[in-house]
């Protein structure tokens, strides 16, 4: 095993490989290493995985990676408390827990993600509308501070530090442990309910209907030009499949009373697509055969593996190649509910209008969770309630929002950034947001407009104050918080 920091200089992006720099990587293999460090260096981003699309965990000096505290400390079966490394993977974490019967509270649609990178960006999953997020199921964590060295925060112990790191983009400190709560689970397959819908408002009012259902999500050909077919998609919905309901030989009795998981071998794009193969025919192509999967029925039912259900694009290692050398970003945001309808119709319209595609396209309800705009709640009450919606506030820089949330991937060419532009300013004027972890290029004014209405108390303004208060001298920065004014 290596024990010694690793420092290479190397190019180094996102997911979506754009931008690229040109950084010194470094690489700790223990908290202690990683300590030593931080009191050498001026300025410094925290990476984890490099699953985050745009610029978050990028700058032109110095990256501290996470990967090498890739162990785990502890695990509670009584309690389904796990305690582990920041570096570790969601991946990680599923080949050990799922055969023992447990699943992460909350998952984001790739298990490529490290701990570190799920609390960093309070990731969500598919079932927001229940479950809120990641950080819903944190109980604790450890960073490294610039001004307080290691230290552990949590609800009760440094709550403004916890609130500030949820979601806080690696701004605060360099997370090195979490503590997280995972969920008990009777199988490792999910019972899968698919309904075809022909347009937005009819996906937007299965979502609705469907709200009890744990998991739900859709995808939307979002290239249709005429307007009655505008939205059309495919639901997905899903709850754990009962063990009895699977094939015997899948069953606990047959593995020794561990839940069966048959982790799957993936395919990888060995190469740079170039360019030209993605283009709008090709898109609409796609869009086509996907929305005919279904075979024209209207829903369809079965039982799937988790894998395809939660994480269908990590199927292909290095997906992120088709998109050719230029890169591309993937656009996330939300609209309140009471806008989300005309507001993604005029966003799907301009997106048509442009001809440029987006081969994959999501649609996902959030539920009224991270809405800061609620009554503080004193961390001293104690009904359950009260205590369940504290929980579930999640960071002052937290994605969602109650209503729904959109998800387009585009390929990076120079037309590309005058739309983006529109729609940004789209989603600010429909009282929504966009998503720090998939964004590359938002400007700062959008960013304080977006981030900071949420709620009567300034979320924006008391991140800026708990950065100011733990790190004085922006020891943590990156590209994104450079371009988006969240220095101090
Ligand atoms: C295919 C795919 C599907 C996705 N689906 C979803 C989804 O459904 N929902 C969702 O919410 N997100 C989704 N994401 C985004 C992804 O989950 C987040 O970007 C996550 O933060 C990536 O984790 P990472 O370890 O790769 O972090 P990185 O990409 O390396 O970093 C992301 C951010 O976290 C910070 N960070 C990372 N590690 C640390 C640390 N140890 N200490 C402090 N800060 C740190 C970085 O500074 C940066 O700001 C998806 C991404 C992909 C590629």
């Amino acid at each position: 095993m290596q024990n010694h920091t690793l420092t290479e200089a190397q190019l180094l992006s996102g997911w979506g490989r754009f931008p690229v720099v040109y950084s010194e990587l470094v690489s700790p293999y223990s908290v202690a290493e990683a300590i030593t460090w931080f009191s050498k260096t001026k300025t410094i981003s925290c990476r984890g995985n490099g699953r985050g699309y745009g610029d978050c965990a990028l700058n032109a000096q110095s990256i501290m990676s996470s990967l090498g505290l890739n162990y785990f400390h502890s695990f509670d079966a009584s309690t389904g408390l796990l305690v582990a490394g920041a570096g570790v993977t969601l991946a990680q974490v599923l080949s050990i827990m799922v055969p023992r019967g447990f699943f992460l509270s909350v998952t984001p649609g790739t298990k490529y993600a490290s701990l570190g990178g799920a609390v960093a960006a309070d990731v969500h999953g598919k079932d927001h509308h229940l479950a809120g997020t990641f950080s819903n199921s944190v109980e604790y964590i450890e960073l490294i501070t610039a001004t307080d060295g290691l230290v552990r925060c949590s609800r009760t112990e440094r709550s403004d530090l916890f609130f500030a790191t949820l979601g806080g983009m690696g701004l605060t400190g360099f997370i090195v442990t979490v503590a997280l709560c995972l969920k008990p689970i009777p199988s490792a397959y999910v019972q899968q309910t698919t309904i075809t819908c022909g347009c937005l408002r009819e996906i937007m009012d299965c979502f609705l209907e469907h709200q009890d259902v744990t998991y739900s999500v859709s995808w939307i050909d979002c290239l249709q030009q005429s307007e009655k077919k505008r939205g059309r998609s495919l639901f997905m919905a899903g709850e754990f499949a009962a063990d009895e309901v699977l094939p015997v030989m899948h069953r606990r009795i047959q593995h020794q009373g561990q839940v069966f998981y048959n982790e799957p071998h993936h395919l990888k794009v060995p190469f740079d697509f170039p360019s030209w193969v993605l283009n709008r025919y090709s898109v609409r192509a796609f869009n086509s055969v996907y929305f005919h999967k279904t075979l024209g029925r209207h829903c369809v039912k079965n039982v799937v593996p988790i894998d395809p259900f939660f994480y269908p694009l990590d199927a292909i290692l290095d997906w992120n190649r088709i998109y050719g050398h230029n890169g591309f970003t993937q656009y996330q945001f939300v609209l309140p509910l009471e806008s989300s309808l005309e507001g993604i119709t005029a966003i799907l319209k301009a997106i048509a209008n442009s001809g440029k595609g987006s081969f994959l396209t999501v649609l996902k309800l959030f539920g009224a969770h991270n809405n800061h705009q609620r009554e503080p709640l004193t961390i001293v009450s104690h009904s359950p309630t009260a205590q369940a919606e504290e929980r579930s506030r999640g960071g002052y820089l937290s994605f969602p929002q109650q209503g729904f949330t959109l998800a387009l991937d585009f390929a990076i060419e120079p037309s590309l950034f005058a739309l983006l532009s529109t729609l940004d300013d789209m989603v600010r004027d429909y009282g929504g947001r966009i998503y720090l972890a998939k964004d590359s290029r938002m400007s700062a004014a959008n960013f304080r407009a977006m981030y900071s209405r949420n709620g009567s108390d300034d979320c924006l303004d008391r991140f800026l104050q708990v950065k100011a208060h733990y790190d004085p001298h922006n020891l943590f920065s990156s590209l994104q918080a450079q371009r988006l004014g969240l220095m101090v």
